[in-house]
């Protein structure tokens, strides 16, 4: 039964709170929805996020790939030939992470439908449920702890900060944070590239000093600059992990051969859909790395296929599905819906949507 027609809806989510990290402030999700239609009418969904200033995708530029090369590469072909279109998808363009996610995805969760089992099913798991930590946006160091507070009190255990905007006293937001979360919560850090090698290893040793107890720091300095990653490394007793400098497995093998991160973060969007990512997550496991799953800011669409591939992943802490938590609705009917800290996936075929939000 073939793909007849592959669908790219745009839709604009605004958030419920603004997301600040160290180079953006976000106030929606930008997105484009790809829908597959097989030839019985069922339809497969995946999402291609915008994120110009992460990975440099645009939304018009992933609707023009999906609904250009990737859908010539996919319209009349089997989803039972799982893995030999998805392998299509990562020859017929160069780059377009995003835009060949959403369509690995919808592909994936059309895959499962036609199978009759919910997406975590195809991917081997017996679990619809993933613990997922949640973001406290950069800000006033007030403001960061009253998050804290209300983050913690919805039953969060889970807390990943972003830091690096230099914009107040990291140490001071800190212990503001860690007195509001009390001592049991985790805190993770984010600085997404804000900091130098040498400001990293200074503010992180600062951290340590004041016995502020990080789970790990994620992305101290630049993508590109891994010799400064490997530094920060070698010189803090905090585990690093990376984020933006891995997208592909030839990044994460460098970053192995290095010594340059102890933890690396997979996310869909970067590496180009669940196919790549389950490379990823073999090379880690591998390699010794540790591996957490997170997304870019994006809907419940794409959420829902990271927190499916969660089930499986063998991450070595909560992993990071917290980006659709951020919004003020879903952009479609069905798929997963947060239980406290927990994100939970319909007991459905696929990724269980039924369609666009009226
Ligand atoms: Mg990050």
């Amino acid at each position: 039964m073939s793909i007849r027609e592959v669908r790219a809806h745009r839709v604009s989510v605004p958030l419920h709170t603004a997301f600040v990290t160290a180079i953006r402030t976000v106030h929606a999700v930008e997105s484009v929805l790809v829908e597959m239609v097989d030839a019985d009418g069922r339809s497969g969904w995946g999402e291609g996020p915008g994120t110009w200033k992460v990975t440099g995708d645009s939304v018009p530029g992933i609707e023009a790939a999906v609904t250009g090369p990737l859908q010539d590469a996919v319209l009349g072909r089997s989803p039972e030939d799982l893995a030999d279109v998805c392998a299509g998808i990562e020859r017929v363009i160069v780059g377009n992470t995003a835009a060949k996610s959403a369509v690995d995805c919808s592909l994936h969760d059309l895959a499962a439908q036609r199978l009759g089992v919910p997406l975590p099913r195809l991917l081997g798991s017996s679990s619809l449920r993933v613990a997922t930590d949640v973001t406290l946006a950069a800000g006033p160091a007030q403001d960061m702890a009253l998050a804290a507070t209300e983050r913690t009190a919805e039953g969060f255990a889970v807390l990943k900060i972003k830091l690096g905007d230099g914009t107040a006293d990291d140490v001071e937001r800190l212990r503001l944070i860690r007195a509001a979360a009390g001592p049991t919560a985790v805190l993770r850090v984010d600085a997404n590239q804000g900091w130098t090698p040498r400001q990293a290893v200074r503010a992180i040793r600062a951290m340590e000093d004041a016995g502020l107890d990080l789970e790990l720091v994620e992305q101290p300095v630049p993508a590109g600059d891994l010799d400064g990653l490997a530094f920060v490394t070698a010189h803090v007793s905090t585990p690093v992990m990376a984020d933006e400098s891995v997208w592909s497995a030839r990044d994460l093998l460098e970053i192995v051969r290095r010594r340059a991160a102890d933890l690396v973060n997979v996310k869909l969007a970067k590496c180009g859909g669940i196919g790549p990512a389950r490379q990823l997550l073999a090379v880690a496991h591998a390699a010794g790395t540790g591996v957490l799953l997170g997304s870019m800011m994006e809907t419940h669409v794409g959420v829902g296929a990271t927190a499916s591939l969660a089930t499986v992943a063998r991450s070595a802490g909560v992993d990071d599905l917290d980006a659709a938590w951020w919004l003020a609705a879903s952009p479609v009917e069905g798929g997963l819906r947060y239980d406290s800290a927990r994100v939970v996936l319909p007991d459905a075929p696929g990724l269980g949507i039924a369609g666009l939000a009226s």
